[in-house]
């Protein structure tokens, strides 16, 4: 194996998973380190790569054996984060082994790196791509939802690719409130036209990273749907309420 493999870093590793890619059975990894600080990010413990020491991490080789052996009952492995792009030197080769064992890929990003999104999609690694669309394409939204000055630009540009790659994907928005409006819903989905589908995302509070999104109320279920509905106008549209 090459030692690239082997120096890919792994922070967390879940065998089986029902709900990581929809109609699969999935193993999942967790890459650390990402580029964004979304006030309300889930996985905050990992956006900070230096965060674990070395000799907690997941060693690269005991998850390859894992998909080797379980290759019959799990459909395929979802790379997520943190933000998975952050690590394409070494990501490249892992999927490469993946792809040999014979497991579709999923990827799970948050777009700001289109050209590792191009490249692993060009060099046949990915199988589905999931991307978060995290508010409005104006840089003021997009900058509050992020945490950082980020160029819009680049989340057009992983849009256009994805949507004009072939590749199965999602675009998917957690409707945080307060950084994400009801009239806010149909601009964005009016911006993936030509998607295969558009997820919109409750939010919940539970392990959100920063005041006040650790304790702010949810949207409702019918909030969801109305605006569920106002999207379907532009883009095919799924649900995710818990
Ligand atoms: S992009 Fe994802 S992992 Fe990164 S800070 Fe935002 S929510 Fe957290």
């Amino acid at each position: 194996m090459p030692s690239t493999v082997e120096e890919l870093e792994i922070s967390g590793f879940l065998e089986t998973s029902f709900v990581d890619w929809d109609g699969l059975i999935s193993s999942v990894i967790y890459l650390p380190g990402c580029n964004l600080r979304c006030p309300f990010c889930h996985n905050h413990e990992l956006i900070f790569s230096d965060k674990s020491p070395k000799d907690m991490k997941i060693k690269p080789q005991l998850v390859l054996n894992h998909l080797n052996d379980k290759k019959e009952w799990i459909d395929g492995l979802t790379v997520t984060g943190g933000e998975p792009t952050f690590h394409m030197g070494m990501l490249v080769p892992f999927l490469e082994h993946v792809k040999t064992i014979g497991l579709k890929v999923k990827l799970d990003t948050n777009g700001s790196n289109p050209a590792a999104i191009r490249k692993l999609i060009d060099l046949e690694l990915v199988d589905y791509v999931a991307m978060d669309v995290k508010a409005q394409l104006s840089d003021d939204k997009y900058h509050a939802a992020v945490g950082v000055n980020l160029s819009v630009d680049k989340i057009k540009e992983s849009i256009t690719l994805i949507i004009g790659s072939g590749v199965d994907h999602e675009f998917r928005t957690t409707v945080v409130p307060t950084l994400v409006s009801a009239s806010d819903i149909p601009l964005i989905a009016k911006d993936l036209i030509g998607c295969k589908l558009y997820v919109l995302q409750k939010f919940h509070n539970e392990n959100a990273w920063k005041e006040p999104f650790n304790t702010m109320d949810s949207h409702t279920d019918d909030e969801m749907k109305a605006m569920g509905d106002s999207a379907s106008k532009s883009v095919p549209v799924k649900l995710r309420l818990r």
